[in-house]
């Protein structure tokens, strides 16, 4: 039987759960599959274009385990009423290619990108960092500020979007956690002003420059996390250069990163190198550091082992028959035969 985890399902194992607990153990998940990286059969997802946005598959499996994700990133989507990135995704089994997890992936993905921008913070940012601008407050922006607020220790966040709605949304959100300092800026340069961290995290099918180079000083740490396509980038392309770059997997961010700007050599580091210490994090105090955040696979497999182990030990779910299991294995026919009668079941 494969185990099913709708969404009413995963809300209420982060509710039981705790979303802090969530985000700190999910990161741990993630940081132990970064460190057997070598484990993975891994490729860039595979995304099919559309004028106004892209529908993705990701797969990757080590021994063990199968995982994808179907994603989509739709930025007008919220137009119409409806999410701009939504996702499910499996895990099966590598022996027998048996499917045991089916789950609601939207939420699991907020999770798991903002347990992942912290993660790398914590190798990439000043260990005294406290502020951050937070650029772009649609539906990843609450589980960002949590992230970095419960695993960074970040007290004051910094909040900008063209949609002034989506912020007031992101600051009645935040109110519930009095530890955090909520600032509403009037501009970009005016949330970055001062911040140890900025994560910018906006929707738009386009090269944006969101964050031009006026607007960085030494020391601060980029969380670049909303240009994950082809011809949707963030930052500009000086900042790019200037800074020291970590990807996560560098054949897929050659295409979707912020580093599709630059010349195929640019020099970058994979996250791996730094989680394993073969690579330095952040090198000095003054240094810029960029996480260019695209998504990769690895972490959804990471988010889905998660989730399927705190769903069992909370019992939620329930298992369904998404493949046959047959009295026959060769008998595949059996499945049509119409139930026997009372009449029939005597005779046979
Ligand atoms: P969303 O549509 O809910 O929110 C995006 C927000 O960005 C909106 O409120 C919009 O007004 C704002 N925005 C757009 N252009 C802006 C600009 N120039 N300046 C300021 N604000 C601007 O989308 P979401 O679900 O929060 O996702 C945000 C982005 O993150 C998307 O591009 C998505 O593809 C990306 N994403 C990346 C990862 C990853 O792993 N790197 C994971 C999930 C989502």
């Amino acid at each position: 039987m494969t185990r099913y985890l709708d969404v009413t399902d995963l809300s209420q194992l982060v509710n039981r759960h705790g979303l802090s607990t969530c985000l700190g153990e999910m990161a741990e998940y993630i940081r132990e599959d970064y460190l057997r990286w070598h484990d993975f059969e891994k490729c860039p997802r595979l995304a099919n274009h559309s004028p106004d946005g892209v529908i993705e598959l990701m797969p990757v499996s080590d021994a063990n385990l199968y995982a994808f994700k179907y994603v989509n990133g739709h930025p007008k989507n919220t137009q119409r009423g409806m999410l701009t990135v939504m996702a499910f995704g499996a895990l099966g089994d590598v022996d027998t290619g048996a499917p045991v997890l089916l789950s609601e992936m939207t939420l699991t993905t907020a999770i798991r990108t903002a347990a992942t921008s912290a993660l790398a913070a914590r190798y990439l940012a000043r260990p005294d960092s406290r502020r951050m601008a937070l650029i772009g407050n649609g539906s990843q922006s609450e589980f960002q500020a949590l992230a970095f607020h419960a695993l960074l220790g970040i007290d004051e966040i910094r909040l900008y979007d063209l949609d002034p709605q989506a912020t007031a949304k992101l600051a009645a959100n935040l109110a519930a956690y009095p530890a955090i300092r909520v600032i509403l800026a009037d501009s970009v340069a005016d949330a970055v002003r001062g911040a140890d961290i900025v994560t910018t995290v906006t929707a738009d099918k386009a090269y944006a420059t969101i964050l031009s180079p006026e607007m960085i000083e030494p020391g601060m740490h980029l969380n670049a996390v909303g240009g994950d396509c082809p011809g949707k980038t963030e930052l500009h392309r000086e900042i790019v250069e200037r800074a020291r770059v970590i990807v996560e997997y560098e054949p897929q961010s050659r295409i979707e990163g912020e580093i599709q700007q630059m010349p195929a050599d640019s020099p970058t580091t994979e996250f791996w190198q730094v989680v394993n210490g073969q690579s330095p994090g952040r090198e000095n105090a003054e240094q810029v550091t960029l996480f260019d955040s695209v998504g990769f696979a690895l972490e959804d497999y990471s988010a889905l082992r998660y989730v399927l182990d705190v769903a069992k030990a909370l019992d939620i779910g329930h298992d369904i028959a998404l493949v046959p299991q047959l009295q026959n294995p060769k008998d595949l026919f059996a499945l049509l035969q119409p139930p026997l009668t009372s009449l029939q079941k005597k005779r046979a």
